[in-house]
């Protein structure tokens, strides 16, 4: 089997998921369905109530011909936003199910911090409807491959938020899993806070293509899944590393991004 402990750990964490499902009805028995942002009772469970959806901001059109950045109402088709022209993306497209705000926000802390493992299908639908025609009428010619984390953090945490959003993903569009197609060489400290070059030298030879994965990813289409895509630069170093392996194609899917930071990394 997988020698490699991140793939193994993630992979388990997916199978415990799967085991919960069966008994889902067994579970709204014990748990009634709740809004996992606000606490109010639902009819069932894996929703949010009427008034959090729409506190989500879901990316609308029109938008950025190369990253779908969304812009105001009245731009062209096929404009291009000022950052992906100041310096022009590596990656074949930005998918996100949420730009990130305060209610996706509280998602993503109870996904990955709260260990409520459970949100999976919910944030990865969100995701995949935002896919683009060519994986949403080509799913199995993709491969969906998640954003590593560090060994250490994956103990830690138990799970690879983006494996099993990877997995959920996948089971939406037909595409494969590869969920060790990424590793990461050495850990990286967290990112926030620190500029544009700091991020691009902490991660330096960070990640890397799976030696082992090389093969699969030589002249494949790839979905580089991610639970939230703040400035880019990890996305960045996972798409350049895919690239460099092979990949034809890599899309960006996210469920929540970070506007604001993206600009300023821009500017
Ligand atoms: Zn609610
Ligand atoms: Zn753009």
């Amino acid at each position: 089997m997988r020698k490699r402990l991140p793939a193994r750990i993630a992979q388990g964490s997916m199978a415990r998921v799967k085991l919960l499902e069966p008994i889902a009805p067994l579970i709204d028995l014990i748990y009634p369905p709740r809004c996992p942002l606000c606490g109010e009772g639902l009819a069932a469970q894996g929703g949010l109530c009427g008034g959090c959806w729409q506190e989500l901001a879901i990316p609308g059109e029109p938008a950025c011909a190369l990253c779908q950045r969304p812009f105001g109402e009245g731009m062209p088709q096929g404009t291009v936003c000022a950052p992906c022209l100041a310096d022009p993306p590596r990656h074949d497209g930005i998918a996100a199910g949420t730009l990130y705000n305060e209610a996706s926000r509280k998602l993503v802390l109870a996904f990955k911090h709260g260990r409520r493992i459970a949100l999976a299908p919910l944030l990865a639908r969100l995701i995949a409807a935002r896919l683009p025609a060519s994986v949403v009428e080509h799913g199995g010619e993709w491969l969906a491959v998640p954003v590593p984390l560090h060994r250490m953090r994956l103990w830690r945490r138990g799970f690879n938020q983006s494996a099993l959003l990877a997995r959920e993903i996948a089971r939406a569009s037909g595409a494969e899993v590869l969920v060790d197609g990424l590793v990461r060489c050495k850990a990286t400290p967290v990112l926030g806070g620190l500029g544009r070059k700091a991020r691009a030298r902490a991660l330096s030879g960070a990640i890397a293509v799976n030696p082992r994965r090389a093969d699969r990813l030589r002249g494949a289409r790839v979905l580089l899944v991610d639970d939230v895509m703040t400035s880019g630069a990890t996305s960045h170093a996972c798409v350049t590393a895919l690239k460099r392996a092979g990949a034809e194609k890599v899309v960006v899917a996210c469920f929540a991004r970070v506007l604001a930071e993206a600009l300023d990394r821009a500017a």
